[in-house]
């Protein structure tokens, strides 16, 4: 029997790295150290891009059955309305964003996990663990005491902002904490006159508070308290900010949630170390302006299980691994430095400064490419690669993605139980002689260019590997080759 793959934590993150390589045939164990899983509602928003990735699992139907469809954001002072983002026009099949509660989000992954015939193993804590050369030696504590020694090929820390994996790893992880506290309620809410499926935000000379759809009539309120020590919010207080700096006439009731949270903004340098990989808030961390951090690290353990899967598969070599801290590093920087600035264009003291990004925000968002802009870099459809050692060629002189970007090449790409590349290209005795040689690792059937000029090679996960001008077939047929199983790093 093969030794499996181990993921350490069944938050978001976790269960999503274990049902994709289960998806893919890989042996996989997941333990969480809970003996439940959580019934916070923590993370709400479900970006396009994870529901594209959520699709190809074969899981997307049950998250769009359970959550809230909400079709655009608005910025609000007072009764005036600032800004107006609508979603409808991200280039993606899902051009929404989902609510959907992150008990729910957790609920649905483990369903999913069950599909394959995988259970989380809870009240099973992962106390230490040896990297050897040919696997990882993984200390398990079992509710009671139990102590089990498992062999396992590889490890995958998904365990949290607290990681011990991380730790154990002496990685540092490095950033800032802001000197500021925000309060969060989940209640029921009426009186408040905006569309009942949109998240909304309102900025006052005091700070802002915001409204997030969770189901009709119940919201998620989060305002900000600047450099005060955190403390936990009672409905009355919610009640007071809101009344402050909402659009009047709101009354809150029934709290389901009440909480307090500050805020952290760090990331490792290095997702990986030899046969230990890192993922999600194990890896980075940051304000939940912008609701990325769950999207992020599910995309996180998408972009590692196809490559953990093809090299475990052996039709793929370990070369393959050095790509995901390259290009999920990249990511995390990207949206670090995005959510940095939403938070501190929120957070604005001065009321001077505060008057004049008003009126910038006002002006800008008039513009129809502004709001298209913001809306599709939110969405997570423009989320790219450049960096990646998997990068070959280039799309210069083509209608379509260079190296590193996405391609949804079809109607339900990325579908199935085999990590496949897809080829788009024209039919040719190339394009075939090229199928034929890389059989193992290519879908059997071909599908349109974006551009009848080029030919474009796409991963598992939707990003271009490789892109040539049409009868340029070195490019790809050299692209192929470095995935091979013997290919030296
Ligand atoms: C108030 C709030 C609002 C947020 N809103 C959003 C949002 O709108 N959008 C968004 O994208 N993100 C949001 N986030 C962030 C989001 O909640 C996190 O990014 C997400 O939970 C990270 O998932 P994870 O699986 O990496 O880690 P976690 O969810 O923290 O899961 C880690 C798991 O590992 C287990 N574990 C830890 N150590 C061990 C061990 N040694 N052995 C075994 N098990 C272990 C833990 O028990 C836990 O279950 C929000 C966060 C907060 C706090």
């Amino acid at each position: 029997m093969s030794k499996p793959v181990l993921v350490i934590g069944a938050g978001p993150v976790g269960l999503t790295m274990a049902a994709e390589l289960a998806r893919y045939g890989t042996s996989v164990r997941i333990i969480d150290r809970l003996p439940t899983r959580t019934t916070e509602s923590r993370a709400l928003a479900i970006w396009p891009r994870t529901l594209e990735l959520l699709d190809a699992a074969g899981c997307a139907d049950a998250f769009m059955a359970t959550g809230l469809r909400a079709n655009a954001v608005s910025i609000h002072a007072g009764n005036r309305v600032i800004a107006r983002i609508p979603f409808g026009a991200i280039a993606s099949p899902f051009s929404y964003l989902l609510m959907i509660p992150q008990s729910e989000t957790e609920r649905l992954l483990e369903e999913h996990l069950k599909t394959s015939g995988h259970t989380v193993e809870r009240e099973t804590e992962l106390t230490d663990f040896v990297d050897r050369d040919d696997g990882v030696s993984c200390t398990l504590m079992h509710a009671g005491g139990r102590i089990e020694t498992l062999e396992a090929a590889w490890l995958v820390g998904c365990d949290g902002a607290h990681s011990f994996v991380r730790g154990r790893l002496g990685l540092a992880f490095e950033g800032d904490t802001l000197p500021m506290g925000f309060v969060i309620a989940d209640v029921h809410v009426t009186g408040l006159a905006i569309p009942p499926d949109e998240p909304a935000i309102f900025w006052h000379p005091d700070g802002a508070v915001m409204f997030f759809p969770i189901a009709r009539g119940h919201y998620r309120i989060i305002a900000d308290l600047g450099p005060v020590p955190l403390h936990m919010p009672d409905l009355g207080e919610m009640q007071a900010i809101v009344d402050r700096r909402g659009p009047g006439g709101v009354i809150l009731s029934d709290p389901v949630w009440l909480s307090d949270f500050g805020v952290n903004e760090r990331k490792v340098r290095d997702y990986r170390r030899g046969r230990v990989f890192l993922a999600g808030d194990a890896a980075h961390i940051h304000s939940p302006a912008g609701g990325q951090g769950m999207n992020m690290g599910m995309q996180d353990a998408f972009n590692l299980a196809w490559k953990l899967a093809l090299v475990e598969r052996q039709e793929a070599g370990p070369c393959l691994l050095n790509s995901y801290s390259i290009e999920r590093s990249g990511v995390a920087l990207q949206i670090l430095s995005d959510s940095s600035r939403m938070t501190r264009i929120v957070l604005l003291g001065s009321h001077l400064a505060q008057r004049v990004r008003n009126f910038i925000v006002k002006q800008g968002f008039r513009i129809p490419l502004m709001r298209r802009a913001i809306a599709s870099r939110l969405s997570g459809i423009l989320i790219d690669y450049p960096d990646s050692p998997l990068n070959m060629g280039s799309a210069r002189g083509l209608h379509g993605p260079g190296p590193g970007q996405r391609l949804i090449a079809r109607q339900g790409s990325g579908q199935g139980n085999m990590p496949r590349f897809i080829l788009a290209a024209r039919d040719s005795a190339e394009a075939r002689a090229i199928m034929a040689r890389h059989a193992s690792l290519l879908t059997p059937e071909m599908c349109l260019p974006p551009d009848e000029n080029g030919i474009w090679l796409v991963r598992p996960d939707g990003y271009v590997a490789a892109v040539a001008k049409s009868k340029n077939w070195t490019v790809i047929d050299m692209a192929l080759n470095r995935m091979a199983p013997k290919h030296r790093c």
